[in-house]
């Protein structure tokens, strides 16, 4: 009778308190200086794109990439978009790509109208398997889109022979990878065109946010006008022309300067950043040694011509089952771990669209035992629980 008039009793208190208050997979970095940016960029009046602050944003990531050309994008996902229009793809044109990606990967391409054609992963790196992709070429190939997964290189050397040897375009899904390097040399700078990405579960973020980066000048002035609606307005800006006037096919592409703003004070304090998160990720893998000894789990590869970002910090589990457990397990614990990518092959819209250019065995495999720890700044201070849970978790 009671609980008829009063409803059903509340839960304990606290009960749900570790769910309530997991330490969270991502939380965003700021470095404290991106609102006086912001605040600056407010007082100069301009807010449309292109401004002072998206003109540095431009200079930084040419000084630190090489790129002859760095144009923000709203998003990796229109830097991109962008690419497919600059290789002027064509229906039934196919591009090489993994399976195990985000979905811009591919749709970015989609939308011209080219076949995704889907090759395997590598078993240690996790990125486009070298080895596999002569076989996927076709006469309709054109390019190969590589994605530095987690932050660490594709066999580029490798991938650029093939390309050359076929008259193909390597395209840098460089989303993940901005301040890595393959040889010394930037990634999205390798092949003629990349992308990056400042989305905030990036390393270095605008909330939402990218950049196309040109590696010659080659493509630099079409970007520009396929960036601005297909005019040449920049140009016209720069006063090369009298009046500026709708000359290809393009979109807008471009940030508005609060975005610029607030990515100008990340990127300038890009090399901080970046050794926090290596910090982090050196603490994961010391962790990690004892469990991989013990056949728990296998740690991430970094091969020895890769200079990585600390973008993520992965574990291969031994099985589907064991991932779901061990997340599970320390979500009860208070810490949220999670899994990505559905592979593309085998998502509806990839089935629809693309097609599979090797077996996919590894992608099939591992995107079932991957699992991202938590990784963030400022979550140094939780290692001793992420570890204490990791280590209860991996026991059961
Ligand atoms: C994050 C990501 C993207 C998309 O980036 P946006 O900036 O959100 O468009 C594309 N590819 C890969 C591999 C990514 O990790």
């Amino acid at each position: 009778m009671w609980s008829c008039c009063r409803g059903p009793l509340p839960d304990p208190p606290y009960a749900n308190y570790r769910e309530a208050h997991l330490i969270p997979f991502n939380k965003p970095f700021m470095t404290g200086r991106e609102l006086s940016h912001i605040a600056q960029a407010h007082a100069n009046g301009h807010l449309s794109g292109d401004g002072q602050f998206t003109k540095r944003c431009h200079a930084l990531l040419e000084q630190r990439t090489g790129a002859a050309r760095a144009l923000l994008t709203h998003s990796c996902t229109a830097a991109l978009e962008m690419s497919a229009l600059l290789l002027d793809l064509q229906p039934g044109d196919e591009v090489i790509m993994p399976s195990y990606t985000f979905v811009s990967t591919a749709n970015a391409f989609v939308l011209r109208g080219a076949v995704p054609v889907f090759v395997d992963v590598r078993p240690d790196t996790l990125n486009l398997d070298e080895r596999l992709v002569e076989a996927a070429i076709t006469e309709r190939t054109r390019a190969i889109c590589v994605v530095h997964y987690a932050g660490v290189a594709c066999e580029m050397d490798t991938l650029s022979d093939i390309a050359s040897r076929h008259g193909l375009a390597i395209v840098e899904d460089a989303a993940q990878a901005i301040l890595s390097s393959y040889k010394g040399r930037p990634l999205g700078t390798i092949g003629a065109l990349g992308a990056l990405s400042f989305h905030e579960t990036k390393n270095i973020i605008s909330g939402e946010g990218g950049a196309l980066l040109c590696r010659d000048a080659h493509f630099a002035e079409r970007a520009e006008i396929l960036r601005e609606k297909g005019t040449n307005r920049s140009r016209f800006f720069r006063g090369q022309v009298d009046k500026y006037t709708w000359v290809d096919v393009g979109s807008s592409f471009l940030p508005g300067e609060i975005t610029a703003a607030f990515l100008s004070a990340q990127l300038e304090d890009a090399d901080l950043i970046n050794q926090r998160r290596l910090a982090i990720w050196d603490r994961y893998q010391d962790w990690a040694a004892r469990h991989e000894a013990e056949g728990r789990l296998v740690r991430p590869t970094i091969p020895a011509d890769c200079v990585h970002n600390a973008h993520m910090y992965y574990l291969l589990l031994p099985s589907l089952e064991a991932r779901t457990q061990f997340i599970q397990s320390l979500r009860q614990q208070g810490v949220q771990a999670v899994f990505h990518y559905i592979p593309l092959h085998s998502s509806p819209a990839g089935r629809e669209n693309g097609r599979t250019g090797s077996t996919m065995a590894v992608t099939d495999d591992i995107s079932d035992r991957v699992v991202r720890m938590p990784f963030w700044l400022g979550m140094e201070a939780h290692f001793p629980e992420i570890f204490a849970a990791a280590d209860v978790a991996l026991a059961g």
